[in-house]
């Protein structure tokens, strides 16, 4: 079967025939290639093509596609069962592992995506303080729930700003939208209506748009005026978190959210989430509190298996010098190929993660993320695809590097 072909029979039965931004492996445009397997640094569709792989399954692949020992855990696991709707051991030490590594959380559940983790997270900030409004931030984004999407009209219809056209407005009127970096925007927003915020949700380094970083103060000045107002500050670390460093953006800083949202990398591939943070919060949940939170298939055994294996390979000495190694090697030499080129470019990186811009400057606001070169981009997407590498298909989107990304790898990188 070839891309074309599946992708014909695709759709049929899925809208848009899997081309969905997040799905489809070249959402910009042509086919998108259906993938076979997976190993280390690399893809291969179906067609036999084999790809360097910097989008990394949007970000879990953290120690490479397949890794062995990950491979063996799951495999170990699945032999007991699939799905029990019980606690197992793995649950509570996968929970214990998180609030180990990430000391602001002192409690945490696990549940199956990032959209479930930062629903719940939200949820319960609603139910804590009592209020309604949440404050998200233009590009930065949070999952395909309601009340995270950007409002219809608001003019920012990337992937970075789902539209929430065709939902209806009361879903989303509660959620107050503001330029990233922009603290003013923010105290106005408090002064008019600070007592009805609920939460302020962010990407403590914005990866959805690009890797944006926070300028300095903006997280502080987003703490202080939490801690004034009784709103929790969420960061959703979702990508960032054992990502952008061992303790995520949060262990980058002097700053402690109230709440903080994981899954990709805790996964190692598998559907887990988490959401967790101050014990006085979470014990609001039922049926300690009110807030009622469940999934079937939260920490099943399987998925757990994945996630404390791939957790356990990060915390070995030196991982995260060899992953941010790694990436610096790839952003330069990004760059001395764009100057060779004479191409208007610019780039930035952090722990795993990095953005390229088609613009002079690194951006600071989604406003500026925006000004870079689109249409470049997508001349550069194909083309690298074309040569057999991978990068996210959205220039709206970081990259990401693993640990399996060697100096061969790079170098074959440079060669296309
Ligand atoms: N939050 C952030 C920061 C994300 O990057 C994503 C997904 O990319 C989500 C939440 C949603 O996670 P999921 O796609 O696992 O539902």
């Amino acid at each position: 079967m070839t891309n074309q072909e599946i992708f014909q029979r695709a759709q049929q039965t899925i809208p848009g025939g899997v081309n969905s931004p997040v799905r489809a492996f070249k959402s910009v445009g042509g086919t998108p290639r259906f993938i076979a397997k997976a190993n280390g640094a690399y893809i291969w569709d179906i067609e036999g093509k084999q790809y360097i792989d910097y989008l990394g399954s949007w970000g879990p692949a953290i120690v490479g596609h397949a890794h062995p020992e990950v491979l063996a855990a799951v495999q170990e696991a699945a032999t007991k069962g699939l799905s029990f709707g019980a606690p197992t051991e793995g649950e509570v030490i996968l929970a214990e592992k998180i609030c180990e590594l990430i000391p602001s959380i002192e409690q945490v559940r696990l549940v199956s995506s990032g959209t479930e983790a930062t629903m719940s997270a939200i949820r319960l900030a609603r139910g804590a303080t009592g209020r309604n409004k949440i404050i998200k931030f233009e590009g930065c984004y949070h999952g395909h729930s309601d009340s995270l999407l950007v409002k219809a009209g608001s003019g920012l219809l990337t992937f970075g700003n789902p539209s929430s056209a065709g939902v209806p407005q009361e879903f989303v009127s509660h959620t107050i939208v503001l330029p990233f970096n922009n603290l003013e925007e923010v105290k106005k927003a408090f002064a008019e209506v600070g007592q009805d915020i609920a939460c302020i949700i962010v990407e403590p380094v914005a990866g959805n748009m690009n890797l944006v970083k926070p300028q300095a103060g903006f997280l502080e000045g987003l703490r202080e005026l939490c801690t004034q107002y009784g709103a929790l500050l969420i960061f959703d670390e979702v990508m960032t978190g054992f990502r952008a460093g061992p303790k995520g953006v949060q262990g980058l800083t002097n700053i402690t959210p109230d709440l903080t949202t994981l899954a990709k990398v805790i996964g190692g591939g598998m559907p887990v989430g988490a959401f967790g943070g101050r014990q006085d919060i979470m014990q609001q949940i039922a049926p300690l509190g009110a807030v009622y939170q469940a999934g079937t298939l939260s920490g099943n055994p399987v998925s757990v298996a994945a996630g404390l294996k791939t957790l356990e390979i990060l915390s070995r000495p030196g991982f995260y010098d060899v992953l941010s190694k790694t990436t610096t090697e790839l952003v330069n030499g990004l760059s001395d190929l764009a100057r060779q080129h004479n191409v208007t470019f610019s780039a930035d990186s952090i722990g795993g993660m990095f953005g390229i811009y088609f613009r002079e400057n690194i951006p600071t606001s989604f406003a500026e993320v925006q000004q870079s070169n689109i249409q470049a981009f997508n001349v550069f997407f194909h083309a690298m695809l074309d040569e057999g590498v991978h990068l996210a298909p959205s220039a709206f989107e970081a990259g990401f590097v693993s640990a399996s990304h060697t100096e061969e790898i790079l170098a074959k990188t440079f060669a296309a």
